[in-house]
């Protein structure tokens, strides 16, 4: 399917029914799954044959829509989670234990940051954080000799900043490491990173891939390029044997394509089990099916409304990648030429209260922490999930107290401007 239009794996990948076979992608809704005899099992066991066992860790349905996003991302092995912040943690913990350091951009999602800093960093993970636009010098500084992976996210969410994935990959393969892009914001519909040397890509499926606001999940894809045998002792867990996992060396057996997820799927999977419910993948992928479509509207969304609040005397400022006034649009044009995303943040003149104001007369625009689904959506940071911050200590966050996050849904573009425009004229600013 690899060589069809992103469009039409979007609708037909991972799929293709032989005759008389379901049209729609069966749920397997099964934890266990039967054999004949108890060799034919030892075989599974020891990886010497493909076939799924218990559903903790592979179940057909989920394999089948893994397969959809692989094939969208252009890699070579793929396996769904319960959560982007499961995918982001076996992303990492797959090749960075207790001891090992990595290296991540500083404008990360917040629950991201959070896995590192805190979480990871109490199982004796190390990060270093360096701004999306660091100097050349800064992004070689951070790296150590135990550093074992690069991370960055496509379009941060919410900072909205555009990860130079060229710069980022280039820097991780001098010191030997391969680069993770979180693509949740983007999707493989508005960029590919393995197309600019990313080495594996992650997903939040809550997002633009499910797009309803129906299932939480997450996604790992290998591009299957990274030579973990050219840098073995660095990644002892790919290219020495898994006394855990019957003495099998994932690297030598499986290759570059297939060693780092069957790796996460065999070991971490197996231990941790944050595997996704065959109904949510099957709800995923009825998602995927009009991704490419919704992907078109959410970005001409998002330009009429960003244009639209550029024009409006009672807007302080827009933050968004594909205006020309964006200090990441030269990154936007390069590696987002179809767009970026449908996320737009701005500001209200009259700072936190006329924000307040604003946001509690939108009638259209829902007041949600959610973003990048079907219906428009909206959050005001300063008076909600980050109300306990005063003005000074917002804006070094970098969250200013007037910051209103707009994530632009597939309505009509005429609706929302209108909806925002009705609420802007409840303020009574004169311009
Ligand atoms: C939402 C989000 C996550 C976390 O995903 P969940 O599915 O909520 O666990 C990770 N990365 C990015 C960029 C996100 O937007």
């Amino acid at each position: 399917m690899s060589h069809k239009k992103i469009e039409t794996v979007c609708v037909q990948g991972g799929y293709t029914p032989e005759n008389g076979e379901p049209r729609q992608i069966p749920i397997i809704q099964s934890t266990t799954f039967k054999y004949s005899t108890g060799e034919a099992m030892a075989k599974l066991f020891d990886l010497e044959a493909s076939g799924y066992f218990y559903s903790r860790l592979q179940n057909p349905t989920c394999d089948t829509v893994a397969q959809k996003i692989c094939e969208l991302e252009g890699g070579t092995a793929a396996m769904l989670t319960s959560s982007g912040q499961a995918a982001n943690f076996f992303a990492i913990f797959n090749i960075a234990t207790c001891g090992d350091h990595v290296v991540a951009e500083s404008s990360i999602y917040g629950g991201t940051f959070n896995l590192f800093s805190v979480t990871m960093k109490k199982m004796g993970v190390d990060f270093t954080f360096v701004a999306p636009d660091c100097t050349d010098a800064e992004l070689e500084a951070a790296f150590r000799p135990n550093t074992k992976a690069v991370f960055g996210e496509t379009i941060a969410n919410p900072a909205l900043r555009v990860l130079d994935i060229e710069r980022f990959a280039d820097a991780a393969h001098r010191h030997g490491v391969p680069l993770i892009v979180d693509n949740t914001f983007a999707t493989p519909i508005n960029c590919r990173p393995f197309e600019f040397g990313a080495d594996i890509v992650t997903h939040s499926t809550t997002k633009y891939m499910d797009g309803h606001g129906s299932a939480v999940g997450g996604a790992i894809v290998d591009s299957g390029r990274f030579d973990w045998f050219a840098h073995a002792d660095k990644f002892p867990g790919l290219t020495t044997p898994d006394d855990s996992y019957h003495g099998i060396t994932y690297a030598e057996r499986f290759g570059k394509e297939g060693a780092y997820i069957t790796k996460a799927t065999a070991q971490l999977m197996r231990d941790f089990g944050s595997t996704p419910s065959p109904q949510s993948a099957y709800i995923l992928n009825l998602g995927l099916e009009s991704l490419h479509v919704r992907m078109e509207r959410h970005c001409a969304n998002a330009r009429a409304v960003a244009n639209y609040l550029l024009d409006d005397p009672r807007i302080s400022w827009v933050f968004y990648p594909d205006l020309e006034n964006n200090p990441d649009h030269a990154l936007a044009k390069k590696y987002l030429p179809n767009g970026s995303c449908g996320v737009i943040s701005f500001g209200v003149k009259g700072g936190r209260k006329a924000a307040e104001k604003f946001m509690s007369s939108l009638k259209l625009c829902a007041i949600e922490t959610h973003v990048a689904d079907a219906r428009t959506c909206c959050l005001h940071p300063a008076s909600t999930t980050h109300r306990q911050m005063n003005d000074s200590e917002l804006e070094a966050a970098g969250v200013s107290a007037d910051l209103i996050r707009l994530s632009c849904g597939i309505e009509s573009a005429d609706d929302l401007i209108a909806d925002i425009k009705q609420a802007l004229d409840t303020l009574k600013i004169t311009a």
